[in-house]
């Protein structure tokens, strides 16, 4: 096998049909260290807002991620919590907006999620060390050591981080109970736990997946719509498919000023 090759053809989506071998292999690349010849891997992911918006009201990838990470549900719009969802360009991006841009332009929904910032300043103020950054660039989430203090959530700039004030559902499947077909399979390979009151949660950039040698759950479900929005890639990679796109397309990264390098990158 082509080792190059088949890591980016997995990650660009292509490699859908390779065998359960085939991926056990990608996945312990992954999991355990970089392809020969390459030191580092850092994941990244852009979302490409055209195509983003060509669905409007599209919430699959929402819903899927919610789903399958058994994201709460609460009655209380004020304990909403967010693992990926969607805020008004003008409040995303407010050094773009400017006083002739139309409504519709600044109110246009975009997709949000934890940038998994390369200087993470929600990693530096946890007492306990109950979230940290990867050496692939993912900041992870131990719910178990989280003693839902909120640090984390007063230093994250970016909103991305939610407070869970409830117990989910008793029931382990209770979000992917009934869910529609086209998310049974996701729902079928998860065994993500349930967390409990009391502690943060955010978007893990879906470790779970990568470190089996698959894509996060959000980038998955788009492209199974054919829309193909979000691209994950290896930042490091010079000849991955994320980095072809970060190299041609113009690009915005949500509040660059503060210096904390978003590894989610906004295709215009
Ligand atoms: Fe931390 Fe917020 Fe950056 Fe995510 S977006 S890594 S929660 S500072």
């Amino acid at each position: 096998m082509n080792k190059g090759l088949s890591r980016r053809d997995l990650l660009a989506g292509t490699g859908a049909t390779l065998g359960a071998a085939m991926l056990a292999g990608v996945a312990g690349r992954t999991a355990l260290g970089a392809p020969p010849g390459k030191s580092t891997t850092r994941w990244g992911l852009a979302v490409d807002l055209a195509r983003c918006a060509s669905r409007d009201g599209c919430r699959r990838c929402v819903e899927a991620c919610h789903t399958v990470h058994r994201v709460p549900k609460l009655a209380d719009p004020r304990h909403e919590v967010k693992w990926v969802w969607t805020e008004p360009f003008a409040r995303v991006f407010p050094e773009q907006v400017h006083p002739y841009q139309a409504d519709a332009r600044m109110q246009a929904p975009v997709l949000v999620l934890c940038n998994h910032c390369e200087n993470a300043p929600c990693t530096k103020v946890c007492p306990t060390g109950a979230t940290w950054r990867r050496s692939d660039g993912a900041v992870a989430m131990d719910e178990h050591r989280c003693i839902g203090c909120r640090y984390c959530m007063a230093a994250c700039p970016y909103g991305s981080r939610s407070f869970n004030w409830e117990d989910p559902p008793t029931n382990l499947n209770d979000n992917c109970e009934g869910s529609p077909e086209w998310l049974r399979s996701a729902c079928a390979q998860a065994s993500y736990p349930r967390r409990s009151a009391g502690v943060v949660e955010k978007c893990t950039l879906c470790v779970e997946r990568i470190d089996l040698g698959q894509v996060p759950l959000c980038v998955q479900t788009c492209r199974n719509l054919g829309v193909a929005a979000l691209t994950f890639g290896d930042l490091e990679d010079a000849e991955s498919p994320l980095r072809q796109l970060l190299a041609t397309r113009q690009v915005l990264r949500r509040r660059p000023s503060l210096g904390t390098e978003p590894h989610v990158f906004y295709l215009v």
